[in-house]
């Protein structure tokens, strides 16, 4: 099944042409989860490929306009297209007053309803159930409510081993294999795991949205197959970000989070507009996990 990830912008609150602040969309068996959605995302999905409507449930970080400017925008243009069917909405309270305010004061009337989901408080919840995912909160640490977003598989089914398998076995003990019971078949009792292989081990991918260094993210990242930190300086800002007044991460220490969570790969973006080359970032955070990317607009990556 298709689990990769999308980055429709990269870069922090500063204007730059052809460049955009932060919008992914997560694609898993082709259900599309839109994650931020900074001002221009909508034609950024259109420079894409990709349909508004296979998406369903937008989350949004936190309130700084670089991540959510973009959403009434991409709202109006549903309703332009007749949608009909409910789009959720996974926010910091507020974000709903903010929509309503648009609706009422142009005397709007959207073709489709919204069901708004306010995340509040400082533990990591549940928010959402689908048939193959679920999706928890991250608390980051932002000076604002700011969350990061955890799209965990849920537990597979086991592999049939189909060298070893009767041609004619029915499909009902086919599927009792795959759910782990032994079957009763030709008269014998057949142990499950004479037939079965193990499942493919189970995918995870976090957006890590924006924050300063936070290692009490650390234990909930355990593992995961991949991540999104935002990197938004180098360490030559370390001093000014650890006195006070700004609540971002250097390249190093989206890297130190990663390689403390041992994951799989890191990918780093929400770059400030100081930098002309981005390579500085890449360098610093390969120094202290080496399987690190850029996040680059346009580009896919594959969670495995
Ligand atoms: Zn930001
Ligand atoms: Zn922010």
């Amino acid at each position: 099944m298709i689990f990769e990830l999308t980055i429709l912008g990269a870069t922090s609150a500063t204007p730059v042409v052809d460049k955009h602040p932060t919008a992914q969309v997560l694609n898993y068996n082709d259900q599309l989860y839109l994650l931020d959605c900074g001002e221009g995302t909508q034609v950024q999905l259109l420079r894409y490929d990709f349909r508004f409507s296979r998406i369903n449930h937008i989350f949004i970080s936190h309130l700084h306009g670089d991540h959510y400017l973009g959403l009434m925008g991409l709202l109006f243009t549903m309703h332009l297209q007749k949608r009909e069917k409910t789009i959720h909405i996974y926010a910091p309270r507020g974000l709903d007053e903010i929509i309503m305010t648009h609706l009422r004061q142009g005397k709007s009337v959207l073709s489709f309803s919204i069901d708004f989901h306010p995340l509040e408080g400082n533990q990591s919840v549940h928010i959402l159930e689908e048939e193959f995912l679920t999706v928890e909160t991250i608390p980051m640490n932002h000076g604002i409510p700011c969350y990061g977003f955890l799209f965990r598989e849920k537990p597979k089914s086991l592999n049939i081993n189909k060298e070893k398998l009767p041609a004619n076995l029915p499909i009902p003990l086919i599927l009792a294999l795959k759910n782990g019971e032994d079957i009763f078949f030709e008269e014998q009792i057949i142990q499950n795991q004479t037939l079965t292989l193990p499942p493919a081990p189970l995918r995870t991918y976090a957006f890590c949205a924006d924050s300063k260094y936070h290692e009490p993210i650390i234990h909930q990242l355990k593992g995961v197959s991949m991540i999104y930190h935002e990197a938004t300086l180098t360490e030559e800002f370390a001093e000014k970000i650890e006195s006070g007044g700004m609540y971002h991460s250097t390249a190093k220490q989206a890297g130190t989070i990663a390689r403390k969570a041992e994951v799989g790969k890191l990918i780093i973006g929400h770059f400030s507009v100081r930098y002309a080359n981005l390579d500085v970032f890449l360098k610093e955070a390969r120094s202290v996990f080496p399987n690190t990317v850029l996040a680059i607009e346009g580009d896919t990556y594959s969670v495995d």
